[in-house]
């Protein structure tokens, strides 16, 4: 070998080498929504900022919320009203919204170049309605305040010394730094890379993690007539749930009908409550799909109908009543019926029993779908162990924790991103 090869390989190993002697100011772990907002803002202040991302691309989850589209957060500037829908959480997230809210989200996301839009229900959107855009965005931010960025790297140990992290260790070596922001994410969709890894960290560093347990989730349901109506969405239905025969809550919205049971954004929304009932007995499900009529006059609309209707099949002015593209599957909750028949020759206790049944379709519901489908799960690091005003842990004193990582149950509706900005932005602003 010449001289000048050897000092070419000599070269090389070094600049190698460079990165894992290099003592950083700060390593983000994970390279997703809330990592991201970490990273930018640590560099952005800055730090010497190092982002260790797993996945060959950064944001995989990122990618995929909101069905592609990213509802990136809720438009609702008040804070005590936007904090209502975190529940106990609520008193944490005080310090945290008032230094970065919804509406520091339209800012942040605008000066980026990325235009928010409203939409139903007060989602807000990225007007190209693309998370890719969100996702290039986040990147392209932190690469201007020169964040260094580690894809396919996957840290596999973190090494402490008394209340300091001191190196993580990873496929591509030893890296230090002086403060450390874990971003990794809770376990739902854990083929995007979330699969709980700070979770099993956290509780080695001494932090109490409470196991989690999918919150945003479809519902399995053990009724053919529902899975016979896989695909089919409803758009203003109203479920109510009993536990053991009594009532407990009822919401109205969107239902969406699969072949495992129920899903769409009022179940998904309501699959917390559900989850916490199915620990203490039988859980079972009405759903109304005529919420905005109440049975008096649901009773007189079939009887006008039957009227206009009396000589055609029952099966055919069932179409008439039934949501649509439901009367086939709803004839099977009513197999005491013979919907061949005609409508004059319907019986009073037939009529009725119709009625009852379009008010209140009988479910039962036999679990919740597990974390690959979860658009969210609770769980995480318990908030009393977190400082509110900086995300800093209370344990480790150069240890700051954002996003999925911290234990707080989010509707769906923007609520979990805005969070990722929120406590991502406050620990990027904080680490020291
Ligand atoms: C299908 C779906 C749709 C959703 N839609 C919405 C929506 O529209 N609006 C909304 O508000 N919320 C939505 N959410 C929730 C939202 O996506 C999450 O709350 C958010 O992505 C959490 O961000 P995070 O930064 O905490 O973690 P993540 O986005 O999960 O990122 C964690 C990152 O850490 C990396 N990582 C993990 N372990 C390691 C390791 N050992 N070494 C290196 N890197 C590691 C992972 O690869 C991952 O990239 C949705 C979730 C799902 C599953």
């Amino acid at each position: 070998m010449t001289a000048s090869a050897k000092l070419v390989i000599v070269y090389a190993t070094l600049y190698g080498m460079k990165l894992h002697h290099e003592l950083f100011d700060v390593i983000v772990v994970g390279g997703g929504a809330s990592g991201m907002m970490a990273a930018g803002q640590a560099a952005q202040r800055g730090k010497k900022v190092l982002l260790l991302e797993k996945n060959r691309r950064l944001g995989e989850k990122l990618l995929i919320t909101g069905g592609g589209r990213c509802n990136i957060t809720n438009e609702e500037y008040d804070v005590p009203a936007f904090l209502s829908h975190y529940g106990d959480s609520a008193d944490f997230l005080y310090s945290p919204f008032h230094q970065f809210g919804v509406l520091n989200t339209f800012v942040f996301f605008e000066s980026l170049g990325i235009l928010l839009v409203v939409q139903a229900r007060n989602r807000v959107f990225p007007k190209t309605e693309r998370a890719v855009d969100v996702c290039n965005a986040l990147a392209e931010n932190m690469q201007k305040h020169g964040v260094i960025i580690k894809t396919n790297c996957i840290v596999k140990k973190v090494n402490q010394n008394g209340r300091e992290i001191v190196n993580v260790e990873t496929n591509q070596g030893v890296l230090s730094a002086k403060s450390f922001i874990f971003s990794t994410g809770g376990v739902s969709h854990p083929e995007t890379g979330s699969t709980g890894d700070g979770f099993k960290w956290l509780r080695a560093l001494g932090h109490s993690v409470k196991d989690p347990t999918p919150t945003i989730v479809p519902l399995s349901v053990a009724d053919e007539w529902v899975k016979a109506l896989s695909g089919v969405s409803l758009s203003f239905m109203k479920i109510t749930i009993f536990l053991e025969g009594k009532k407990q809550f009822a919401k109205i919205g969107k239902v969406l009908f699969t072949h495992f049971g129920l899903s769409g954004p009022l179940i998904l929304n309501i699959a917390g409550g559900v989850g916490d009932l199915l620990e203490d007995g039988v859980v079972t499900a009405a759903i109304d799909t005529y919420p905005d009529t109440n049975l008096g006059d649901m009773d007189k609309k079939v009887v006008n109908l039957f009227n206009l209707m009396k000589n055609s099949d029952l099966k055919t002015a069932f179409k008439e009543l039934a949501p649509e593209g439901t009367a086939g599957a709803l004839q099977g909750v009513l197999p005491q019926i013979d919907f061949n028949k005609k409508v004059h020759s319907v019986t009073r206790d037939e009529r009725k029993l119709i009625v009852n049944t379009l008010k209140a379709l009988p479910v039962t519901i036999t679990g919740l779908m597990g974390n690959d489908m979860a658009v969210s799960a609770d769980g995480g690091v318990e908030l009393s162990e977190v400082d509110t005003r900086t995300m800093r842990s209370k344990l480790i004193d150069n240890l700051y924790i954002t996003g999925d990582l911290l234990h707080i149950n989010k509707p769906s509706g923007g609520y979990s991103l805005q969070l990722c900005w929120t406590t991502g932005f406050v620990a990027g602003n904080a680490v020291i």
